[in-house]
């Protein structure tokens, strides 16, 4: 069946595509905090009651558990971005992130209440002033320099992140600035061996943080840096051409070879970056909006601002690097026969691609796809081609509210158009409003949560 509710405009992004909490990532969790336990019991060891005889040694200890905290969470922070398969087919590069995030405030302020703590116990300790004190440890303990560089960079890392300013900036500057992370982290290391009371006299624990930091560094550069050209080589993949689809949206053919290796599934998406001046510094992510081919994959992307505007301008030929596929928003978390996918705006592609996968594995498949503009339906003649052949069922729901002078996916309207949604697996992808009333909708008409699988088209 084929609705059109109105004709009339739709834009935007958004949803959430955080797998279900599986033993693995629970695994995962248990895992990251072993570490911290082992941290801490590192500097109980080495933290004997008689070392603590003055209130100046006991500032200086609790300086000292709050630097090698900050440094452990430092390097699960880039282990947790270092695109590790485990963690991401355990807890999802959203969920990856959002953990990545959480932990940047409170790296940040142990960070703060090291320096502090140290500069104050050390003061204490040979009765000195702190300012005074910070000067003679700057000046006279091994690479106290490097030290004090790398935590200028997290502070700055950290209030360039804060929400107010981080809305302020441009992605690539924060992702720039954020880069400058991993050089304070490298800084941060020798002075830690160099002057760490846990370190110092203490080689197992010195061969130990060394190996930490080693794996973390080799994690990066194998999976961020050699898969990825790994997967260029091996592919050869590059831009064929770009369609328009719709106003400010584009798709992206990429033609390759054997790209079926990639064993990247509809609703999932990778990072990309092109291989051209104005794309070449930064990755971004689309998800496929159709099925991968051995010999070609497809994106489509709505302009949102510099680099995704960008894309229409892109030439055949041009050579990509591609880092995934990542993503939960597939097949695989749907576990009814029924399947409703709600899409809009740029989230369609994702749904795209979900409609005709789920339809080839034999799913009874609706659509429903929310635009405000007839001239909006990006992939539009697609959907219908399926529908006319009667693989999916399409609903187009098109036109403003005002236009149609009621809500087109409030409870009654989109229980009227999918009577049985009650017992499909429903998913949405579309901008956060649309998204938002969607969450709402199936809340009131008794949707249970585990049946909605989201995707959120932001990962910082
Ligand atoms: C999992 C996922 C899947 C996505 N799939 C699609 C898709 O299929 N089609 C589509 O049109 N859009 C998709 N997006 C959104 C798309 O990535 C952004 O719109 C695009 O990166 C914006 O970049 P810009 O430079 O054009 O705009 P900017 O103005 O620089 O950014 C606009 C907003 O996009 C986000 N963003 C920008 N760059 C990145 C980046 N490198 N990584 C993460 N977020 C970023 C930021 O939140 C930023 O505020 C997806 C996003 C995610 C997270």
């Amino acid at each position: 069946m084929t609705t059109v509710v109105a004709g009339s405009v739709g834009r935007g992004p958004t949803g959430r595509s955080l797998p279900r909490r599986s033993p693995a990532h629970w695994t995962v969790r248990a895992v990251l905090t072993a570490g911290a336990v082992a941290v801490v019991g590192m500097w109980w060891q080495d933290t004997t009651a008689l070392s603590l005889g003055t209130f100046g040694a006991s500032v200086t200890a609790a300086g000292r558990v709050a630097g090698l905290l900050a440094a452990y969470l430092v390097l699960v922070q880039l282990l947790l971005m270092a695109r590790l398969p485990w963690f991401e087919r355990s807890v999802g590069l959203d969920r990856l992130a959002a953990w990545h995030r959480g932990l940047g405030t409170n790296v940040v302020l142990l960070i703060g209440v090291h320096v502090l703590l140290i500069v104050v116990g050390y003061g204490l300790t040979v009765h000195r002033q702190p300012i005074s004190e910070f000067w003679t440890i700057f000046t006279t303990y091994p690479d106290m320099w490097k030290a004090t560089i790398g935590a200028l960079l997290f502070f700055a890392v950290g209030i360039s992140s804060a929400r107010a300013l981080r809305a302020r900036l441009s992605y690539e500057a924060w992702y720039w600035l954020h880069v400058t992370a991993y050089l304070g982290v490298a800084l941060a290391f020798f002075h830690q061996t160099a002057s760490g009371a846990d370190f110092v006299g203490h080689p197992f624990n010195k061969v130990l943080w060394t190996v930490f930091y080693l794996a973390v560094a080799l994690s990066i550069l194998v999976f961020r840096v050699a898969v990825p050209v790994g997967i260029a080589f091996l592919h050869r993949m590059e831009v064929e051409r770009v369609v328009p689809e719709a106003p400010g949206v584009v798709s992206v053919w990429i033609a390759g070879r054997d790209l079926d290796d990639l064993a990247a599934r509809p609703g999932q998406f990778l990072l990309w970056r092109f291989l051209t001046p104005g794309h070449i510094l930064t990755a971004h992510p689309y998800s496929l909006s159709a099925p991968v081919r051995p010999d070609r994959l497809r994106i489509t992307v709505k302009e949102a601002g510099d680099h995704s505007r960008g894309l229409a301008e892109l030439k055949p030929g041009t050579r990509v690097l591609a880092e995934g596929p990542f993503g939960h928003f597939t097949a695989a978390a749907a576990t009814r026969p029924g399947v409703l996918l709600i899409g809009g705006g740029s989230g369609i592609a994702p749904i795209r691609a979900l409609a005709e996968g789920l339809a080839d594995a034999g799913r009874n498949v609706t659509v429903v796809y929310r635009a405000s503009r007839r001239a909006d339906l990006a992939l539009g003649q697609e959907l219908r081609t399926f529908a006319d052949a009667g693989r999916i069922t399409m609903h187009w729901v098109v036109g403003t509210r005002r236009e149609l002078g009621h809500d087109p996916l409030g409870s009654d309207k989109l229980a009227a158009a999918v009577p049985d949604l009650i017992r499909r697996d429903i998913f949405v992808c579309g901008p956060p409003g649309m998204t938002l009333a969607v969450l709402g909708t199936l809340h009131r008409l008794g949707v249970r949560r585990d049946q909605i699988h989201t995707e959120d088209f932001s990962l910082r």
